[in-house]
């Protein structure tokens, strides 16, 4: 059969798709350890199971409005005005099937074709792929030889005058590194200068370590809301990835039309679920941060086992997140040129000493791999034993 050119340009996500293959193998009986991973390890708190529990006892199983339930969207309207002080109407939000569902509509309703969205790389798999479906043009801005900032300079390098909109993510996914106030403001200037978008993803918000603090455009200037679109989601804060449940808020034109998307698309997001998001946004955060400080420890002892056992991979310190983004172009060298590729140090891994992590390629840079914390410390320490002992078997010098 002969497929759509858009459904013949798109990559599926490797994200998951390593992450699907790391739970077969272990399923065949493979002692395999996943870092692969983009979703916490631990279990979705009690009170947002028994929410579910109870809206299903209710009979809360039928549909909804189309945007979600008007409690779900005054308690994301409540988080914007208590957390950022902007006040958004229930009509500029939007509860969609996850944060990446939100991201979809968005893009469909933003975008022309050719409309380019300047995506700063290492990006998440998923933003090049999604902007393309909407028939934009992804312009990938690299913040390699920045340190990974996401600052004025990255973006203003690949300003043209098809530029719709730029897209935010920090805490990044795959490197952690997070915008600091100065940076974010002086985006937020050039954005509202050339009268462009800014698409803030702000899904790793609350995992942020080392009491640093998260910006965002409507933080730093109010009158960002006219040109601001935020995506979030309970998958990552609360540990409800399987739920499927993010929102938006932003211009009230563009929800709206986001809305008709949704409605000819997947209609309300699972009803049931959308009260268990409820019950996670009105509960607190003393699960986040439990989870936050868990993560902490596990990065930092990534980042010592690193220094201390594995010279010839040098990992980006994340500020945020649950990744580390490594740099492996030393074990190019030293081995020989055996390696030359991300995907192949990956597929060494996995097929010899059953690993599994997502080559850097897949974020725009062929250089690293990530590897996701989001498992156990005795896991980690496994895994990280057995990249030593891939690394020193591959190199010359270890
Ligand atoms: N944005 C980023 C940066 C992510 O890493 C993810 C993880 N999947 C998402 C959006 C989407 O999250 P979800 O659809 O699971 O809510
Ligand atoms: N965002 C996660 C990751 O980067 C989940 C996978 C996905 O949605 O692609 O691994």
């Amino acid at each position: 059969m002969k497929l759509s050119c858009r459904a013949s340009s798109i990559k599926p996500s490797t994200t998951l798709a390593i992450t699907a293959k790391a739970k077969r193998l272990k399923a065949e009986g493979k002692d395999v350890i996943s870092f692969g991973a983009g979703e916490p390890d631990f279990d979705t708190p009690d009170y947002v199971k028994d929410a579910v529990k109870d809206a299903l006892d209710k009979g809360y199983t039928k549909y909804t409005p189309v945007s979600g339930i008007d409690e779900l969207k005054s308690a994301v309207a409540e988080k914007f005005l208590s957390e950022y002080g902007i006040r958004y109407e229930n009509s500029e939000v939007i509860v969609s099937c996850g944060g990446k569902h939100a991201l979809y509509n968005l893009f469909s309703a933003l975008l022309d074709e050719g409309d380019e969205v300047i995506i700063p790389s290492p990006y998440w798999v998923s933003y090049p792929e999604m902007v393309k479906l909407a028939d934009g043009v992804p312009v990938i801005a690299d913040t390699s030889q920045n340190g990974f900032k996401f600052n004025l300079q990255i973006f203003k390098g690949s300003l043209t005058s098809k530029t719709k909109g730029l897209i935010i993510n920090s805490p990044s996914n795959p490197t952690g590194v997070l915008m600091d106030e100065e940076d974010i403001t002086s985006v937020a200037n050039f954005a509202k200068e050339h009268g462009l978008y800014i698409i803030t993803d702000d899904i790793y918000e609350k995992i942020i370590f080392d009491d640093k603090r998260f910006f965002n455009a409507l933080m730093v200037d109010k009158s960002m809301k006219e040109n601001t679109i935020s995506v979030n989601a309970v998958s990552k804060t609360y540990s409800m990835t399987g739920f499927r449940i993010g929102y938006a808020a932003g211009p009230k034109n563009l929800i709206s039309a986001m809305n008709n998307i949704q409605s000819q698309s997947t209609s309300n997001p699972t009803t049931f679920a959308q009260y268990g998001a409820l019950a996670a946004l009105k509960g607190g955060y003393d699960f986040t941060v439990m989870m936050r400080n868990e993560f902490q420890k596990r990065r930092d002892y990534m980042m010592d086992f690193f220094d201390k056992n594995i010279k010839n991979i040098v990992p980006v310190k994340p500020d945020g997140a649950f990744y580390i983004f490594a740099d492996i172009s030393k074990v190019f060298k030293e081995s020989g040129n055996e390696i030359n590729s991300s995907a192949e140090f990956c597929d060494y891994l996995l097929d010899k000493y059953l690993v599994a992590a997502v080559p850097g390629i897949e974020f725009g840079n062929d250089n690293f791999i990530r590897l996701s914390f989001a498992v156990g410390i005795e896991t980690i320490k496994d895994g990280l034993n057995r990249v030593r002992e891939a690394v020193n078997a591959i190199c010359k010098i270890a």
